[in-house]
């Protein structure tokens, strides 16, 4: 086997899935599995809708143009570019937006295809990341839609505790709903769709919130790692490990843990700070920057710490460790969503899918 490599429960992931696609269908919402974390991989993908989820999202194209021989909605979570109009009508069937500019755009390229694309306008509750403000540009816009032929205005969305750190609650997610009857009172549309947001929205169901209205979510980080997001809080009966990061040791020394001679500055440029701990048993790993952020892996040995690194090689410190490593044993590490979504980009880690 080849390291550093990436291992993939499809089991576990699926697991996650049913789970929360449970916890979902008792409050009467369907769910959109984003996959951007692992790059829209398609046998993940299966396992996100083996395990039930009703769409599947990604934030890039190139991403949903992996899933296109899914047969179920797939939907395009970042607004898009217009210079991606076209694709975006080939590879999606429902697309987030904020800006109609864009959304004629969409209209346009449907029509060249003879497809309605449909449309699902952001609702900015606070977070300030995408999304109408203010109600008015909201009506405006919908004015705009409805004169168009190759658009749906399938409903409306927000995304929270992304830029702002705002949490959903019953105030803020009322306040969509009560925008939805808004607009079906002032328009002749019925509103299909009303998302409520992403993971972080999830600590209401578990609370057993009243947010009735709100009958779609997209969510990533908890079908991978089974958390709601808004306080971090583990989800029952969930895995956090079906993505685990290894790496080779190849170096075992014993060294002082205080560096000799005077302190420059480090790889990237910072003066790094040290604490006399005296001789330690240091363990290097081939994986470094180019693989992953240190800060986003959790040894799965809790005898083991991390040190530091530099591009492509991990120092740990494995004088607790109850297991007397030798070079070429493996490192197991445990990832949090940017640590999955950095193994996952490079090129340089394997990806090996169970
Ligand atoms: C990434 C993303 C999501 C999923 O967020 P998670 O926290 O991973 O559930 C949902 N909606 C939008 C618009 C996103 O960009």
């Amino acid at each position: 086997m080849e390291y550093p490599k990436l291992e993939i429960d499809l089991d576990k992931i699926k697991h996650n899935v049913e789970v929360v696609v449970g916890l979902c269908k008792e409050n009467h919402i369907q769910v959109a599995g984003v996959t951007k974390v692992f790059c829209g991989h398609p046998k993940i993908a299966r396992a996100y809708v083996d395990g039930g989820v009703s769409f599947l999202a990604d934030s890039r194209i190139e991403n949903l143009m992996k899933l296109k021989d899914f047969n179920i909605p797939k939907m395009m979570i970042r607004l898009p570019m217009i210079s991606e109009a076209e694709k975006v009508v080939e590879y999606a069937d429902i697309s987030l937006n904020s800006e109609i500019e864009t959304i004629k755009a969409l209209s346009e390229k449907a029509l060249e295809k003879g497809k309605v694309h449909q449309i699902i306008l952001m609702v900015d509750l606070g977070d300030l990341r995408e999304g109408y403000y203010y109600e008015r540009d909201l009506y405006s816009s919908i004015e705009e839609i409805l004169k168009l032929e190759g658009v749906k205005l399938l409903g409306i969305g927000t995304n929270l505790t992304c830029y702002g750190g705002v949490i959903p609650d019953e105030e803020n997610l009322g306040r969509l709903i009560e925008i939805a009857g808004n607009i079906e009172e002032r328009y002749p549309v019925e509103l299909e769709i009303i998302s409520g947001g992403n993971s972080s929205s999830l600590h209401l169901l578990l609370d057993d919130n009243n947010i009735e209205g709100i009958n779609k979510l997209r969510l990533g980080e908890s079908l991978v790692l089974g958390v709601e997001t808004a306080y971090g809080e583990r989800i029952e009966d969930t895995y956090d490990d079906a993505f685990q990061l290894i790496a080779e040791i190849v170096e075992i020394k014993e060294k002082p843990s205080m560096p000799t001679g005077e302190i420059g500055r480090d790889a990237f440029g910072e003066t790094p700070i040290f604490v006399d701990y005296g001789i330690r048993k240091r363990m290097i790993c081939a994986i470094g920057k180019q693989d992953i952020e240190f800060d986003t892996m959790l040894p799965v040995d809790e005898g083991i710490s991390i040190l530091g690194g530099s591009s492509d090689h991990l120092i740990l410190d494995g004088t607790d460790s109850k297991t007397d490593y030798k070079v070429g044993d493996i490192i197991r590490f445990k990832l949090n969503y940017g640590g999955i979504l950095r193994a996952m980009t490079s090129e340089y880690v394997k990806k090996d899918i169970k």
